[in-house]
């Protein structure tokens, strides 16, 4: 007698704005489904694994049969597979959380040395109300048990339950209510949460990309140093097709890797006359636009400004500020530090200027 997983991968979808079942929609490098299916097989914890699904897959020794129309259809068509392959158990789960974990699968399978079955579930955390006919009710939220999967079953049990049926059930928890069995909740993981609509994917989705930027430019007599967007007063400014202002520069080019979309130099090409004298700040608006357009945001950004004089930590502030209005994010994302190089070179002889930047960004 042995345990089987069951891997639910053939609902419709209906909430989901996708021509793709969401269960065969890529998460982490590969489809949805596969992440609770890796985890199944890693707990080591099942002799058998089926999936159920009604498009073509084949995994080495795992079984797949076509599902029905209905949830319960397809659980119905998973246990009468099942039937005559000697199974103790059956944890029924839904493809649509990949988040499942290990230590959930263990929980569950200690609990069913004493139950028949035993389900996971979240309290709510919000307030609970219930409708009936036109009048809203209150529910105590102490009360509510918001259910999870996999939910775990001795088989023979489950499979008589399922043959007596003829309604329509959501989950298998609720076969069992009806039916005035005895169900062991046990509490679940925040993280095993379901997706059902594409926000819900995208937001699973969000991943961080880090871009570098570096700059340098010469300092000449007779022209304004601008650093950060703010003007510094200094015996020099940085010679540039535009202000030269090494922060800016930097920043747009971290910001441009982070979004893996080539370089300053292909945005403002220096052989067009459109771009001279440019303020460097109007350089950064193209960037944050398609920063906004294409939905990142920006986690933080680490400066090293590279020089002898003017001394940092006499402009910081000002600078910070400035980068602050100018990106729209808060200050405290925002770290500047001095670094000055010994007098060695042309930065040392107060000649030059340079800047390194790390920028973080979240999709
Ligand atoms: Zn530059």
């Amino acid at each position: 007698m042995s345990d089987c997983f069951i891997l639910l991968s053939a609902g419709k979808s209906k909430r989901f704005k996708s021509k793709l079942n969401k269960q065969f929609l890529s998460y982490k490098n590969k489809p949805l489904f596969e992440h609770s299916l890796k985890t199944a097989l890693d707990s080591k914890l099942f002799k058998k694994i089926l999936i159920v699904s009604n498009k073509k897959v084949s995994y080495k020794n795992i079984d797949v049969i076509k599902g029905g129309k209905e949830r319960h259809n397809s659980t119905q068509n998973a246990l009468n597979f099942l039937k005559n392959k000697k199974i103790k158990n059956v944890f029924i789960h839904d493809a649509a959380r990949p988040n499942l974990s290990i230590n959930l699968l263990k929980k569950l399978k200690k609990e069913l040395k004493n139950n028949n079955a035993v389900v996971p579930y979240l309290k709510s955390e919000n307030s609970v109300k219930y409708k009936i006919k036109n009048k809203i009710n209150n529910l105590d939220r102490n009360k509510v048990l918001l259910t999870q999967t996999p939910q775990c079953f001795n088989f023979q049990e489950l499979f008589n339950l399922y043959k007596s049926n003829k309604e329509k059930i959501t989950d298998e928890a609720s076969l069992y209510l009806r039916n005035n069995r005895k169900i062991k909740f046990i509490l679940g993981d925040k993280k095993n949460f379901k997706i059902t609509t594409i926000e819900d994917l995208n937001y699973l989705k969000s991943e961080t990309y880090f871009g570098i930027g570096f700059d340098v430019h010469r300092l000449i007599k007779n022209k304004k140093l601008f650093l950060g967007g703010v003007k510094i007063p200094f015996h020099s400014g940085l010679k540039g097709h535009s202000d030269g202002d090494v922060i800016l520069h930097s920043i747009i080019d971290g910001l441009l890797g982070a979004m893996r979309k080539s370089d300053i130099g292909t945005l403002f090409p220096s052989n067009l006359n459109r771009f001279k004298n440019i303020r460097s700040k109007n350089m950064l608006e193209p960037v944050l636009k398609f920063l906004k357009n294409n939905n990142f945001s920006i986690n933080n950004i680490d400066i090293n400004l590279i020089c002898e004089n003017p001394k940092v930590s006499k402009i910081r502030n000002k600078i910070i500020k400035s980068l602050s209005n100018l990106l729209s994010i808060n200050k405290n994302l925002i770290n500047l530090k001095g670094k000055t190089v010994e007098k060695l070179g042309i930065i040392g002889k107060e000649q030059a200027i340079a800047c390194e930047v790390i920028c973080s960004v979240s999709k």
